[in-house]
């Protein structure tokens, strides 16, 4: 069916419309370019020549292949022009009443053989295609922004979206250099589902004060491996986008409390600090961004110190232990081992986050530090907190993802593509913790709900399936 998607036509030219038009229209593919705002439309054909003409001065692209791009371009202003269409991707405004006006006309305006398309990022598929004729032909096309730049497309059908209507929108997405992964039509898709515990859990260790904003962006980027700090992304993405996107998630999930909200970012957008575009939010962005607080390496020496590294993620120096964590704090380890205790983040890169039993002798925790920085880890300290900063956020995000397999979403490669492709996670969360260890995930967040006797922290029934499997493959 891809093949005979010839026509394509864009509805809504503003950011999203703009880069899709440009996107099929690199294809090889006629664009009809519709907007109900006419300067919009302009807008967006300046904005694709400007994009056109800096990949020309770059050497990326040639003038004469520009200028056939653009030639494929044709702004229509009545949703009638669209009848010839063989494809309508519509990325008009977030709302479901604009979204099912439109179709409604589409599907007056359009032959049944038209599919029709939403880029929509939150709004129900079975919604939209509800009360035309022919739903079979509605799906889900979601493009993630800059369209021309990110690889990924979510191809999501509603309930009445037929498989061969999301068997050619994977096709034509291919044929487009992008990868297609196929999900239903449930709250926030797959990405924005999966990626709300990044921002979640930042937020709360935030709000519980145990470090600084660029302390928690380091531990995740430089230890996590993720390509920007969740503090700093919301500030690229925008407070008010991103609070938006969570809402909406913990809305459309009946109140959810794992999808809680966070009362300090409302308190931003409120503010109308909503990031870089306004100059503040987290950080400020005119100035430059503090320094985060690596330790300065311990002066003293303790060598020699007996050290003794054990599989279970203890390591003992002298008379203190060394807990990888496992969601409980230093200070309940400190009292069941009866000795000092630091317990350090799980990380598998040159970071160590690590926290203090309040109760340590100042020279025990120092040891701790020594022999990391012997290790040649970089070190931040922050209070006593349990599953630390990236552990407890990669439990969280591989917990919401295999929620998401469970409920049948989205396949378990889907998922894992969706937040490498969608997000650059470093790595699939169901594939992350499958590395991990599913048993230690199911031990941390038991830690966490028990903790803090929180509905948040539940780990999925999945996951306590696929960690009595890891179990029973070990014995
Ligand atoms: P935008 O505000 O930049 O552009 C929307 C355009 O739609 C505007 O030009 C507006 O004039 C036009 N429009 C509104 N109502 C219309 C109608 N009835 N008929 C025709 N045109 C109409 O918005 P955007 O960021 O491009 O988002 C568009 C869609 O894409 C939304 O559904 C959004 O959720 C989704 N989306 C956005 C992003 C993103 O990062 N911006 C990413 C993925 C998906």
């Amino acid at each position: 069916m891809a093949t005979n998607l010839h026509t394509i036509a864009v509805i809504g030219s503003g950011t999203m419309g703009a880069g899709i038009a440009e996107v099929a229209a690199s294809h090889g593919h006629p664009v009809l370019v519709y907007d109900i705002d006419a300067a919009a439309i302009s807008r967006a054909v300046d904005g694709i020549r400007q994009r056109l003409t800096s990949r020309v001065s770059r050497g990326k692209l040639s003038a004469d292949a520009a200028e056939q791009i653009l030639s494929r371009l044709t702004p229509v202003t009545t949703i009638n022009a669209l009848a010839k269409a063989d494809l309508v991707i519509e990325a008009a405004s977030e709302r479901l009443e604009v979204k099912k006006a439109l179709f409604s006309q589409l599907a007056e305006v359009c032959p049944p053989q038209t599919l029709l398309a939403s880029n929509t990022s939150s709004i129900s598929v079975t919604a939209i295609a509800a009360e035309i004729s022919h739903p079979e032909r509605v799906a889900g096309l979601h493009f993630f922004n800059p369209a021309p730049v990110m690889k990924l497309v979510e191809v999501v059908s509603g309930l009445a979206t037929s498989s061969e209507v999301a068997d050619a929108l994977c096709e034509l997405a291919l044929s487009w250099g992008k990868q297609p992964v196929r999900c239903q039509s449930t709250p926030g898709f797959i990405v924005n589902r999966v990626a709300r515990p990044f921002y979640s859990e930042a937020w709360r260790a935030l709000e519980e004060q145990v470090a600084t904003p660029e302390a928690i962006d380091a531990a995740l980027r430089d230890g996590g491996g993720f390509p920007m700090g969740p503090l700093e992304l919301t500030d690229l993405i925008g407070q008010d986008v991103n609070f938006a996107v969570t809402c909406s998630v913990f809305n459309a999930f009946w109140q959810e409390r794992r999808f809680l909200p966070s009362l300090m970012q409302q308190e931003l957008v409120l503010a109308g600090r909503l990031g870089k575009k306004s100059g503040q939010g987290v950080y400020r962005w005119q100035e430059e961004k503090p320094a985060v607080s690596w330790l300065d390496p311990v002066s003293d020496s303790f060598s020699p110190m007996r050290v003794q590294r054990r599989s279970d993620g203890v390591t003992e120096i002298d008379e203190l232990l060394l807990i990888e964590t496992q969601g409980e704090t230093a200070q309940a380890l400190a009292l069941r081992h009866g000795c000092p205790v630091v317990v350090v983040d799980r990380i598998e890169r040159d970071v160590a986050v690590i926290a203090a039993a309040p109760g340590n002798p100042r020279s025990a925790t120092q040891k701790a530090i020594y022999w990391l920085q012997h290790q040649e880890k970089r070190v931040l300290q922050i209070a006593d907190y349990p599953g630390l900063l990236v552990w407890r956020t990669v439990a969280m995000i591989a917990n919401e993802a295999l929620d998401a397999l469970q409920k049948g979403v989205a396949s378990e490669q889907d998922i894992d593509t969706a937040m490498r492709l969608g997000v650059n996670y470093p790595c699939g969360p169901i594939a992350w913790g499958e590395r991990l260890g599913w048993q230690r995930l199911l031990t941390l967040l038991e830690n966490l709900q028990r903790h803090y006797g929180e509905e948040r922290y539940r780990p999925c029934s999945l996951l306590r399936q696929r960690a009595l499997l890891e179990s029973s493959y070990e014995s």
